[in-house]
């Protein structure tokens, strides 16, 4: 079935085999040396500091493979992706399609799940003019990153079914909510279909309220192979009301072409051709 995703193999990065290695390690000696208990539990203490280190390190590849840009054949095609969280929004997102239409740009949307089933034909409608429309979780919980494994795939998979039942085409990207990664993701995603992918600049558009910090923010160095972070829901406004993401688009999509460089969806950069 074409719009199905296959599973990808799941293998666990050296920092994820050596947590499980010393949780194993810990739970024998405690077995064979009950008395050694204090030296497991602060072994196990030390490697859980480091690895919510890790949950908090958006960008890094600790917990699994992490797609920061887009991949190098994406760059030598002078490819950048703008990527859009957190929505449908009804009244942002049509306008924010217009203005990619506008720019023949085509875009990665993001969209948690629960807002995409309350607003089905915007979700087709985003997939209708070309863009893709990726899993951002089904319900966006803040403590997502806290969720045990079974939760998570919960999580993503009705993400999966809500997406692909809409678009008929199943999401190939996970990002996770406020950026924050589980280390129990990976085998999930693996299982999914999914590839995690982050960002190359972020413009901070749920906390400036200025539009030309945030395009700063964006297109300061900006280079073929860069991933764009926006949100088409829940970014602030400016002082005369208007959604920072529709203040900043137009000029960012400029400044895009201007520099060679073509918007595509992430889909489109990681295929090979
Ligand atoms: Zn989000």
């Amino acid at each position: 079935m074409a719009n199905a995703t296959e599973q990808i193999p799941w293998r666990p990065t050296p920092v994820v085999r050596l947590s499980l290695l010393i949780h194993a390690t810990a739970a024998v000696m405690v077995v064979i040396q009950p008395a050694l208990w204090p030296w497991a539990l602060g072994a196990v203490a030390g490697n859980h500091l480091f690895l919510m280190a890790a949950v908090f390190w958006p960008r890094g590849g600790a917990l699994g493979a992490n797609l920061v840009r887009l991949p190098a054949t994406a760059a030598a095609r002078g490819e950048v992706s703008v990527t859009f969280d957190d929505g449908p929004d009804p009244e942002v997102t049509p306008r924010v399609l217009d203005l990619l239409d506008r720019h023949q740009a085509k875009a990665s949307f993001f969209c948690i799940a629960e807002r995409a089933a309350a607003h089905p034909d915007l979700v087709r409608e985003i997939a209708r003019r070309g863009h893709d429309v990726e899993n951002h979780s089904h319900r966006h919980s803040g403590a997502f990153a806290f969720y045990g494994i079974f939760r998570l795939k919960r999580e993503l998979e009705s993400a999966q079914a809500v997406v692909s039942g809409l678009t008929g085409r199943a999401p190939r990207f996970f990002r996770a909510p406020m950026g924050l990664r589980s280390p129990l993701l990976d085998p999930v995603l693996a299982r999914c279909g999914l590839r995690y992918v982050s960002w190359t600049r972020r413009g901070l558009d749920g906390m400036h309220r200025n539009p030309e910090r945030v395009l700063q923010r964006l297109s300061n160095g900006l280079a073929a192979g860069d991933i764009l972070l926006l949100h088409d829901n829940g970014c602030s406004r400016t002082r005369d009301g208007t959604p920072v993401v529709l203040a900043v688009l137009p000029e960012l999509l400029d400044r895009i072409r201007a520099s060679g460089l073509s918007p595509v969806t992430l889909a489109a950069a990681a295929s090979e051709s």
